[in-house]
């Protein structure tokens, strides 16, 4: 579980805002859920046999007796919270965003505590809405400036009865390999028989080349639905492409399932991912309701931004630095800098404290970036001055200029003004 330093906080601020911005643009609400849910919701909601689910929460007994869960994703809570306000009774568009917790290997682009946004609608069947996610997840990259680096990728695992006439067949055809399959595999030919497709064993997938496919098991509906969303997606010029082997790891997905891959991040390649889940807000004790969502990995989009030449943000440097030697100017330069802000909320004012000497105390106001310097020492103090200098200036006698204090404010604005 991982730290984010104060010199990464910047890109994640610039990162969180694009989302914010974005997400409100279309018309997305923002709904805020506990990161401790019961244990149940998840293994009912994500499946008994997900990986998730076998061996990646964190469980915990509650002082009464329940078994409660550290969220590891965010969609089950969030149908939970939709189930529990009767949010579904008109069409919901809903995001959240925080940490998720799997007890996985760390690596780059893999903690146990990572974070997501999730974005998820209700009540909307048809595939407009489903164009429109990955549409909005598309524009995203744009803004980032990583649309260069990621590709969609996108499949169809039809209806319940698809998937289960599906799974025989494949079952079937793998059950005489079961020699030469992985060992996760032939767990999975019991368990989950449709998570060997995205098996990364080399012979496996091969194997899988001449294994039954699922589209030729599709529904005729299921099938429909994807030619709408092909075509909405054509229709807007958005490149996909078709991949049989995408089946996601979690059992609550059917017709749609997407992600957003790159081949930047090594084996961590999935930066997005999603699809259709219309059947789990009747499983999880709601009305019927048809849904769809995805969720994006933050840390991975962080590595992409980190990964761009020109990082696109870091952190600001101050505007107004102020020096004070001795207590009565240190006072002075707290009354300034308090009515300074007053005038100007939106800029950084640094009050040097600690004390040292004029010279460290001038180090400090260079280090910190401050295009100004107020300088306060007992001779400013007593006359009514103040010293105001410009730290940032080719002109070494334009420098430093001697005022009134009661000008100090109006100069100050207007200087910061100048350099914008
Ligand atoms: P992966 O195949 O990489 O394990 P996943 O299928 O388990 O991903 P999802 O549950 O679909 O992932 O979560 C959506 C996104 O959240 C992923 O595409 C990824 O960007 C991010 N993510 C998932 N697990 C982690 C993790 N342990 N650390 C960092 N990011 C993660
Ligand atoms: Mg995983």
């Amino acid at each position: 579980m991982n730290d984010i330093l104060p010199e990464e906080t910047p890109l994640w601020q610039y990162l969180e805002q694009q989302v914010r911005l974005l997400l409100g643009s279309y018309g997305y609400s923002e709904i805020r859920l506990p990161l401790v849910e019961q244990t149940e919701l998840f293994s009912r909601g994500i499946g008994e046999v997900t990986d998730i689910v076998e061996k990646e929460m964190y469980s915990f007994p509650d002082r009464n007796g329940d078994s409660l869960s550290l969220r590891p994703e965010g969609t089950a809570g969030c149908v939970r919270a939709v189930c529990q306000h009767s949010l579904a009774t008109v069409v919901q568009k809903l995001w959240y965003s925080g940490p998720m917790f799997r007890y996985e290997r760390p690596q780059k682009g893999r903690q146990r505590q990572f974070h997501q946004v999730g974005v998820e609608a209700f009540g909307i069947e048809s595939a407009d809405i489903d164009a429109e996610l990955i549409l909005l997840s598309a524009r995203l990259w744009k803004n980032l400036g990583i649309d260069g680096q990621l590709e969609l990728q996108l499949n169809t695992i039809g209806s319940a009865e698809t998937r289960t006439a599906y799974r025989a067949a494949l079952v079937e055809y793998l059950r005489d390999f079961e020699g030469v399959l992985d060992e996760d595999s032939v767990r999975r030919l019991d368990t989950n028989p449709l998570r060997i497709l995205d098996s990364k064993n080399r012979s496996t997938q091969r194997l899988l080349d001449n294994a039954p496919a699922l589209l030729d098991y599709l529904d005729t509906s299921s099938a429909e639905h994807f030619q709408q969303l092909q075509e909405l997606l054509r229709a807007v010029g958005l490149d996909f492409t078709l991949n049989q082997r995408l089946v996601r790891g979690l059992d609550y997905y059917n017709r749609t399932v997407f992600e957003w891959v790159t081949d930047a991040l090594g084996a961590q390649g999935t930066v997005c991912a999603g699809g259709r889940y219309d059947s789990l807000v009747q499983q999880l004790g709601g009305k019927a309701t048809p849904a769809a969502g995805f969720a994006m990995g933050m840390e991975r989009l962080v590595l992409l931004l980190q990964g761009l030449g020109d990082a696109p943000v870091t952190a600001n440097p101050a505007d107004v630095y102020f020096v004070a030697a001795g207590e009565g100017a240190q006072k002075l330069a707290f009354q300034i800098a308090e009515q300074l802000r007053d005038q100007l909320p939106e800029r950084q004012l640094l009050v040097h404290c600690g004390g040292g000497s004029f010279k460290s105390q001038m180090k400090k106001a260079d280090k910190s970036g401050a295009s100004l310097a107020v300088i306060l020492g007992d001779q400013e103090v007593s006359d009514g001055t103040a010293g105001l200098k410009k730290m940032r200036h080719a002109d070494a006698q334009g420098r430093q200029q001697t005022l009134l204090q009661s000008e100090l404010a109006g100069q100050i604005c207007e200087l910061l003004k100048q350099e914008g």
